[in-house]
C-alpha cells in the first residue's frame, strides 16, 4: 500500500508538473512575459532608431537639408525638440565614422550666447558644421572654415545666420553714427566687415534714424557675409553653381527662437554680381606661387 500511495503521489506530482505548468503556469508565464516584452520594447525601439542613423550616409539634397533645418527649428520653437543624435550610440559612431558622411549643414553665426546653434535646429552630434564669430562675419578664417564645411565635410547647405539684437552690428552702427565708444584693439579688424553693411542699410533707408536702423543692418550684414564669401572663395562659387550645395541667409530671433529664412533668390543675385566682378578671387586652390606655377605649367 505504501508503495502504491507513493506511486500515486509521484504520478500526481509528475502530472501536475507536466499539466499545470503548461496549462496554468503557461498562462502565468505568458502574462508575465507580456510586460517584460513591453519593457524590452523601449530599448528595442531605440536600437531600431539607431539603425537608420548608420544607414543615412547618403547626404540629403540641398533642399532636403534646408527642410530638415526648418523642421528642427519648428520643433525647438514649439517646445517639442527630439534632441536627436546625442545618445551614447551616436558618440561611438562619431568616434568611428567620418563627419563628412553625416553632417547635413554648415552654419556660420554669431558668438552670441542667445544663439545656441544645435539647440535652435534641434540637431545633435555630427549634424552641423558650425562656425561662430562675433557678427557672423565672413573674413579669411571664416571663409576657410566654410570651404572646409562645403568642400570636405560636403554639407549640402550653408546657412549664414544673423540674429536680432546683434551686439556687433549695433556697436558698428553706433560707431558709424558717431555715438560709439572706444573699442579694444582687436575688435575693429574683426568687425570691419560689418561697416559696409551698416552704411548700405543707412543709404537704403535714409528715413530710418538711430538704433532703428539696426534690424536693417543685421539683414544687410547677412548679405554682406555671403558676398564676402563668394568674392573670396571660388570653390564656394563652384559648389553652389554646380548645385551640390545651396547658400541661404537667415535671421534668428533671440526672443522667440524663430528663424526668418531670407529669399534664396537673393543669394543667386549676389553670386551673379560677384561673378561679374573682376576683383573676385580666381584661384580656387591654395598653394604658393611655385605650386600655382607647377599646376599651371602645361598652359604656358
Ligand atoms: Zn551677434
Amino acid at each position: 500500500m505504501n508503495r502504491f500511495i507513493k506511486l500515486i503521489i509521484a504520478a500526481s506530482c509528475i502530472f501536475s508538473l507536466i499539466v499545470f505548468p503548461v496549462a496554468c503556469g503557461g498562462d502565468d508565464a505568458a502574462e508575465q512575459k507580456a510586460p517584460v516584452k513591453k519593457a524590452e520594447a523601449t530599448p528595442a525601439v531605440k536600437h531600431e532608431a539607431a539603425t537608420p542613423v548608420a544607414q543615412e550616409n547618403a547626404k540629403p539634397s540641398p533642399d532636403k537639408a534646408i527642410e530638415m533645418l526648418k523642421a528642427g527649428n519648428a520643433r525647438f520653437v514649439d517646445g517639442i525638440p527630439t534632441h536627436p543624435h546625442i545618445n551614447r550610440a551616436r558618440l561611438i559612431q562619431a568616434g568611428k565614422e567620418n563627419q563628412g558622411d553625416h553632417a547635413y549643414a554648415t552654419v556660420i553665426t554669431c558668438s552670441d550666447s542667445r544663439v545656441p546653434v544645435e539647440l535652435v535646429f534641434d540637431a545633435g552630434v555630427m549634424d552641423i558644421f558650425v562656425i561662430r564669430v562675433a557678427g557672423n562675419v565672413c573674413d579669411t578664417d571664416e571663409v576657410g572654415s566654410i570651404e572646409y564645411g562645403l568642400a570636405h565635410v560636403n554639407t549640402p547647405v550653408l546657412v549664414v545666420l544673423g540674429h536680432t539684437q546683434c551686439g556687433a552690428v549695433t556697436a558698428v552702427t553706433h560707431a558709424v553714427l558717431g555715438t560709439g565708444h572706444a573699442l579694444e584693439r582687436n575688435i575693429p579688424p574683426l568687425v570691419d566687415n560689418i561697416q559696409p553693411a551698416v552704411k548700405l542699410a543707412m543709404s537704403k533707408h535714409a528715413d530710418v534714424k538711430g538704433d532703428a536702423i539696426v534690424p536693417y543692418a543685421i539683414e544687410e550684414n547677412v548679405w554682406r557675409g555671403i558676398e564676402d564669401l563668394f568674392m573670396a572663395s571660388p570653390a564656394s562659387r563652384e559648389i553652389v553653381k554646380s548645385g551640390k550645395a545651396k547658400v541661404v541667409g537667415a535671421i534668428y530671433d533671440v526672443g522667440t527662437g524663430i528663424i526668418n529664412w531670407l529669399p534664396e533668390s537673393k543669394t543667386t543675385d549676389i553670386l551673379n554680381t560677384v561673378e561679374a566682378n573682376p576683383d573676385r578671387a580666381m584661384n580656387a586652390m591654395a598653394g604658393g606661387e611655385h605650386a600655382a606655377e607647377a599646376s599651371a605649367g602645361g598652359h604656358h
